[in-house]
């Protein structure tokens, strides 16, 4: 099995593996589920640990270094700590990350910890209950807000925050989102609204984008510097006050598609590798992992996925087609 490095036909190496562990989640964020119910996949359809963690080895011998772990929300899946375990141990495996909606934080954060994970992404738009409830549909920020605590605790630093970035919605949490980050030493990550809604809510008037949030960050806290030794493959542009008050990273996935130095894949809970979040064809792994297939066959399906990788989405172009399934049942 040849372990040269993952190149796609735009020459971009791919060393990042966004792994998606179910589609289900515990709260109803409304630019990503339904209301009620959600077209989940069943038990049996979801990759077992033991599944990814083979895909994983197979990845990491093409040049893999670096996981994410997301959802649907990661943590309504039991023991994930294992997981985290079983990965860490995978050779050539340098960094995991988990992204999370932070409900369960407080029960899992030592042990994540302990499980070797460093990394955190915490999903969270508001600091305002009501507004929380309207966004989530859930009144859980109580919970999240003692999630965060509970990571602090456990040893987690420069933690991330996503802000999910909806325009004549998100305004007023903009500032006391971007201040609490400033005073508590994280690090918020301003994404802008991007069409993987299950329900068709987006449109482009709908994206406060990554230059109005600037401005306003700049008008109200102070002025930013962009970060010189960022890594140019990273989603966000990264900037930090001039004063030193810390950095925060802007998505500009609408605005300023950062398609071109992409090195991304992406598993799906169910099995599916995709090249691209807003991808609309996807190749199918779990059928090889549960088939009896070698690894030499699954490192082809990868190099297969690779190669037919596009040169970027057409978010801003009218041919734009939305990927057939939405953010939770993706991974984002
Ligand atoms: N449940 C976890 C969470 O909320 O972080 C992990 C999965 S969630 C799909 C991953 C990230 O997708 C969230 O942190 C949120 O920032 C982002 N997201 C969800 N829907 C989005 C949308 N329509 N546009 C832009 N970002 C979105
Ligand atoms: Fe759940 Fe995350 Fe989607 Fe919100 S963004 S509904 S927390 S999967």
């Amino acid at each position: 099995m040849s372990s040269a490095p993952l190149v796609d036909g735009f020459d971009r190496v791919h060393d990042s593996l966004r792994i998606s562990v179910t589609d289900r989640c515990n709260i109803r964020c409304f630019y990503c589920m339904p209301e009620e119910g959600g077209d989940y996949v069943s038990h049996n359809e979801i990759l077992r640990y033991e599944e990814i963690e083979r895909f994983v080895r197979v990845a990491a011998g093409l040049g893999v270094t670096k996981l994410r772990l997301t959802g649907g929300e990661p943590l309504v899946r039991r023991d994930l700590p294992d997981l985290i375990r079983m990965l860490a141990a995978v050779p050539g495996i340098r960094e995991i990350a988990l992204t999370t909606n932070g409900v369960l934080l407080e029960q899992h954060a030592a042990a994540l910890y302990a499980a070797g994970l460093r990394r955190l992404n915490i999903h969270l738009d508001t600091l305002d209950r009501e507004r929380f409830r309207k966004i989530t549909r859930r009144d859980d920020l109580p919970r999240v807000l003692a999630g965060i605590e509970a990571a602090v605790a456990a040893g987690f630093e420069r933690i991330k925050f996503n802000v999910v970035a909806v325009k004549n919605l998100i305004e007023p949490d903009i500032i006391p989102m971007a201040r609490f980050c400033r005073e508590r030493g994280f690090e918020p990550r301003f994404i802008e609204f991007m069409p993987l809604d299950s329900q068709e809510l987006w449109g482009r008037g709908k994206v406060l984008t990554a230059d109005e949030m600037i401005a306003m960050i700049e008008r109200e806290i102070g002025p930013l510097v962009a970060v010189p030794d960022r890594d140019p493959r990273a989603p966000a542009t990264d900037y930090a006050y001039a004063d030193g008050g810390g950095r925060l990273g802007f998505i500009a996935s609408v605005s300023k598609p950062f398609c071109l130095n992409c090195n991304r894949l992406r598993l799906t809970s169910d099995g599916k590798i995709r090249y691209c979040l807003f991808a609309i064809e996807e190749t199918d792994v779990k059928a090889l992992l549960r088939s009896g297939a070698g690894d030499a066959a699954i490192a082809a399906a990868i190099r297969r996925c690779v190669a037919d990788k596009w040169i970027g989405h057409q978010i801003n172009s009218t041919k734009f087609v939305p990927p057939p399934r939405p953010m939770y049942a993706i991974g984002g």
